[in-house]
């Protein structure tokens, strides 16, 4: 291995961090298990999203598709509506995706087999293979990739260098030894090096250069995007209610919230501003700005959905918040409970 970690210090590194990791590990629903759908979903919804948010989207998720079958045979709104508020729905569909095949040849046996299912890269097939089957493949995340940096004070140490580091006789508790170690102790702007199991062998710490692993990305720009949308509702005559229904936009295949339901973008006669959204997704900052006003005929293609229905919707997150405002927030609470992020 590059930088001078010899086989030695490697095996001194991995009983240090193995011992660690029994003894401080956080206890987490996916830990609990060996189930390897189960360990899949885990793995999908970690991606990009905190332990603590996941945790109840995880334990909802399961209840609600326990095998890879129910997963399979669900519609996809069912599934986007369990999954509402995580975000990156693609996941999702994905995940989905990923049941159907499993559902009809069952779970893969190999590594290679597991990077064949759709959205399932390097790092997912590695960490559920390794955990859930004991196959020896460094799982390389964010994470991961700092603590070798900075272990190996190392710009570019990645892949090779923790395949060679991977303690082969527990590959999978030792790829999330070093995961809980990045997300613990090694963290990316105050490490607890203190605290760490390996500070020995840090090559980062021991020239005291810490701050310099690993290489600060160049952010991605941020894009302003500006969206207008309408506000129509029927069934309210002098304050009193019959019928109440909402003009929606339904899923389209393409745009920002393919396949949810948004409020529609049309014209309308003496356009008033009545609620302003600010939403960002990744590099996106929006902000939509909704009017309320006349309508003279339903354009083609939208419908009124009565407040009934909306909760039975999946309905984009910036949606749910536009029409808290405007609504009872319970009417627009999905059934699984999750609430708007
Ligand atoms: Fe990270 Fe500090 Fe441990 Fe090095 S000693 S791996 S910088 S926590």
């Amino acid at each position: 291995m590059r930088s001078g970690l010899q086989e030695i210090a490697m095996q001194e590194i991995r009983k240090k961090l193995l011992g660690w990791h029994d003894k401080h590990q956080r206890d987490l629903p996916w830990r609990r298990t060996r189930d390897p759908y189960h360990i899949l979903v885990s793995e999908i919804m970690l991606q990009q999203t905190r332990v603590a948010a996941v945790i109840p989207y995880y334990q909802r998720f399961l209840k609600r598709f326990p095998t890879p079958a129910a997963l399979a045979r669900a519609r996809e709104t069912t599934v986007l509506r369990a999954w509402a508020g995580l975000g990156y729905y693609s996941r999702a569909r994905n995940l989905q995706a990923a049941a159907k095949q499993i559902a009809k040849h069952g779970f893969p046996a190999s590594y290679k087999d597991a990077l064949a299912l759709p959205g399932i890269g390097p790092y997912t097939a590695a960490a559920v293979m390794s955990i859930a089957a004991g196959l020896p493949h460094a799982a390389v995340d964010g994470n991961v990739r700092r603590v070798l940096s900075r272990l190996l004070a190392s710009h570019t140490a990645a892949q090779p260098e923790a395949d060679v580091l991977l303690d082969q006789a527990r590959p999978g508790d030792f790829n999330q030894a070093m995961m809980e170690l990045g997300a613990t102790v090694c963290l990316p702007r105050t490490p607890n090096c203190e605290a760490c199991p390996v500070v020995r062998h840090c090559e980062a710490r021991r020239l005291g250069q810490v701050a310099r692993f690993p290489a600060r990305k160049i952010k991605r720009e941020t894009e302003d995007v500006r969206i207008t949308w309408a506000y129509v509702e029927r069934g309210v005559e002098r304050g009193v209610e019959r019928n109440r229904a909402i003009l929606l936009q339904p899923p389209k295949p393409d745009g920002l919230w393919n396949n949810f339901w948004t409020l529609p973008d049309i014209l309308l006669r003496d356009a008033k501003l009545i609620a302003r959204v600010r939403h960002t997704v990744t590099f996106r900052k929006i902000e939509i700005e909704v009017y309320s006003g006349r309508l003279t005929r339903i354009p083609s293609g939208l419908v009124f959905v009565s407040l009934k229905k909306l909760r039975q919707l999946p309905l984009a997150t910036p949606v749910r918040k536009a029409l808290a405002l405007m609504l009872n927030p319970v009417v627009i609470r999905s059934r699984s409970g999750a609430k708007p992020d």
